[in-house]
């Protein structure tokens, strides 16, 4: 059985348009997946209908065997730790260090401003610090997140996902916002942090030329609908 299973997924956020129709895909536990489209194919559309940011309007999405819209409260919050999500903004909180930001990760969304190293042990602590270092932004932990550049600042988002060690990690245009240095080093750290952790990644992004880089497979999406999905190479012979 895949990891996740998506069948005839359709939304619209109003009655007059269809943001996605009909999207039909499965991915293995393991695959490094690359979303491409241009702007306003519905791409941050489809990973919010993954892990149900957003409700689907027709069809299902499968994680782990279970259908994601029928989980109740408690079950939805397993799944948001099962599927951890990286942002184009990186949405940390900036007066807060890197260390806290990573394990406020841990917390979902009841955590207070205030003690937050307190709140967890050592072991968290330690694979905090060991996320860091492997994403080779250790020895800034202590810092505010607001004086690391936009490369550290995405690192320290990957390790936020990363702490409560999903299986599935969905990033929204990782490197939108980053020249493309540091977005090498994203995609570079991205790819060889998953494969060592063997978790499974969705990312969405809209430079053709990274997701061929980077990515075993590719599923193109143009105007809600599948155009491509296919292994990586293919889609360089059919251009
Ligand atoms: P992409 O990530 O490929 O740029 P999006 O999923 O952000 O695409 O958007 C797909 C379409 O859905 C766009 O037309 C966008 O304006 C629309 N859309 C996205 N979010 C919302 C929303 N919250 N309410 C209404 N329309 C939305
Ligand atoms: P991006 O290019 O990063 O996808 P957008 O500008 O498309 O960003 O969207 C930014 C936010 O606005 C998102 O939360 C999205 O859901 C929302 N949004 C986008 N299009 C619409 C829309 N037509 N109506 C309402 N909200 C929208």
């Amino acid at each position: 059985m895949s990891l996740l299973q998506v069948e005839g997924m359709g939304k619209s956020y109003n009655s007059e348009t269809k943001v996605l129709k009909d999207i039909n895909f499965e991915v293995e536990a393991g695959e490094f997946v690359s979303i491409i489209g241009p702007s306003g194919a519905g791409k941050s559309t489809l990973l919010r209908c993954i892990n149900q940011m957003v409700d689907i309007n027709e069809g299902r999405v499968l994680f782990d065997d279970s259908d994601v819209g029928l989980l109740r409260k408690k079950e939805l919050r397993k799944l948001r730790t099962e599927i951890g999500m990286i942002f184009q903004h990186y949405n940390l909180v900036p007066r807060l260090t890197v260390i806290e930001n990573v394990l406020h990760g841990r917390l979902g969304y009841k955590t207070t401003m205030q003690g937050i190293l307190g709140q967890f042990t050592e072991d968290e602590k330690e694979r905090a610090f060991y996320l860091l270092q492997k994403l080779g932004i250790g020895e800034h932990a202590y810092k505010r997140c607001d004086q690391l550049s936009g490369g550290q600042q995405q690192r320290v988002g990957i390790a936020r996902a990363l702490i409560q060690n999903p299986k599935l990690v969905l990033c929204d245009e990782p490197i939108a916002s980053l020249d493309p240095n540091a977005s090498k080093v994203i995609m570079n750290h991205l790819k060889s942090v998953a494969s060592e952790l063997n978790i499974t990644c969705l990312v969405n992004l809209h430079q053709v030329d990274v997701a061929q880089e980077y990515s075993d497979r590719i599923i193109g999406l143009n105007k809600g609908e599948i155009v491509f999905d296919g292994p990586t190479h293919r889609l360089t012979n059919e251009r």
